[in-house]
């Protein structure tokens, strides 16, 4: 057995692990931190190709409302004021997402609030929903039918690769609605980019921490038993169990990158696409996150795929089946000693990255 070196090991280099790190060696705790991939930072990663911070594993853009996470994450780098305001196209026609008064009013060619209320309010009396039982009635109820067919049902159907009938309705109560002309995706008080990637955040976290990349886990343990006295896991729970009870599902996507030797390809970050004869759900423009003058533009398709184990896990499934699966794995986890289990793969739980933040931090005030 090798000699117990650390007080923790921690599985896993993405936000959640590098966060705890931080805490945890800021007050003089030894800490290892292994990682599969042959970079740190897990789905934050950032690379810089041609001058262009390039968001490797999706878009990602921070957002909170939460002022001590904001300030906790600046510490880390300098944000810039980057609000994101994706546009979505449909078959020949272009709208503003979220839906708000520049979406009604390009999709019904009307002015004011009012206008809009009464059109949505009309095309929901004739559906009578009461209570949505499901994403597609959560959305004809909120919306109504024309945002629901030209907006939602293709690009959530191609996104989950489910009918909307089938996905549960909480998906899409995290989008805005608004009857005021403001495109700004999010509702929170602070947003932003980290200037320079966020790469360089991760390396700041970890700069008291030892670190092995391309290390998996269950390799590592069989030479390195007692390593340390305690462990943070922030891979799938179920692949700590070896899968005991059978693998959770998650959703995942296929990236497909591309150099264009052009300054400016679609004008805005985030372009989605709503229709299903479109195979990907969005096109990403990297350097519109920084503002970027560069002579080229980097851009990344994004296509929805199956996931299946030894593929990147992306997108959990939250379902009956699989959260109750989830909690076969908790009740486990709860009785492993000295294992922590955190991070939206430790969780099984889509978590945005201020979410992630909110609950490192809180799990390293509560373990010593
Ligand atoms: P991860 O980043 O997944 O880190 C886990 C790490 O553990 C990985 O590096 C993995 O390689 C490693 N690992 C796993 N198993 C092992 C093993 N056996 N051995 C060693 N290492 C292992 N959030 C936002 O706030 N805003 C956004 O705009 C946003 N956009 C997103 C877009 C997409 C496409 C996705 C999928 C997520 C997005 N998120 C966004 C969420 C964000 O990615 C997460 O909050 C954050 O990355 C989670 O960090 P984590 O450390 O929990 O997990
Ligand atoms: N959504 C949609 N049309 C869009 C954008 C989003 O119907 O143009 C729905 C879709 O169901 C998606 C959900 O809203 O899964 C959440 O969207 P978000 O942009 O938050 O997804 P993420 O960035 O997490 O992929």
């Amino acid at each position: 057995m090798a000699k117990k070196k650390y007080d923790y090991l921690i599985v896993g280099s993405g936000l959640y692990g590098a966060t705890f790190a931080y805490e945890k060696s800021r007050i003089g705790k030894k800490c290892l931190v292994i990682e599969k991939r042959a970079h740190i930072g897990g789905n934050v990663y950032t690379e810089e190709i041609e001058g262009i911070n390039v968001h490797k594993y999706g878009a990602h853009i921070f957002h909170t409302s939460n002022k001590e996470v904001w300030e906790y994450i600046n510490q880390f780098a300098a944000f810039n004021n980057f609000v994101n305001t994706p546009m979505a196209v449909y078959k020949d026609e272009i709208y503003n997402l979220p839906f708000n008064m520049n979406t009604f009013s390009k999709m019904w060619n009307i002015k004011t609030p009012n206008e809009a209320k009464k059109i949505i309010d009309n095309q929901k009396k004739e559906l009578n929903i009461s209570e949505p039982q499901n994403l597609e009635e959560q959305a004809l109820k909120l919306v109504g039918t024309d945002i629901y067919k030209k907006l939602i049902k293709e690009y959530t159907e191609k996104q989950w690769g489910r009918d909307c009938k089938d996905l549960p309705a909480f998906i899409i109560r995290r989008l805005p609605l608004r009857f005021t002309y403001d495109n700004n995706y999010f509702n929170d008080t602070y947003q932003g980019i980290p200037i320079g990637g966020y790469t360089k955040i991760i390396e700041n976290m970890l700069k008291n921490s030892d670190v092995l990349l391309n290390t998996d886990y269950f390799d590592f343990i069989k030479d390195n038993e007692g390593i340390a006295d305690k462990i943070l896991f922030t891979g799938p729970i179920d692949a700590f169990f070896n899968y005991k009870f059978g693998p959770l599902e998650y959703r995942s996507v296929r990236f497909e990158n591309k150099l264009l030797e052009k300054e400016n390809f679609q004008g805005n970050a985030v372009v989605n696409y709503t229709s299903k004869d479109v195979p990907y759900t969005r096109i990403i423009e990297h350097k519109h996150f920084e503002f970027g003058t560069q002579d080229k533009t980097y851009i990344s398709y994004e296509y929805p795929c199956e996931w299946k184990l030894g593929i990147e896990p992306y997108y959990p499934i939250n379902d009956e089946k699989n959260n109750a699966l989830l909690s076969k794995y908790t009740e486990l986890a709860k009785n492993t000693k000295n294992v922590f289990f955190g991070g939206r793969l430790g969780l099984y739980k889509y978590l945005d990255m201020d979410k992630v933040l909110e609950s490192a931090l809180n799990l390293s005030k509560s373990v010593d």
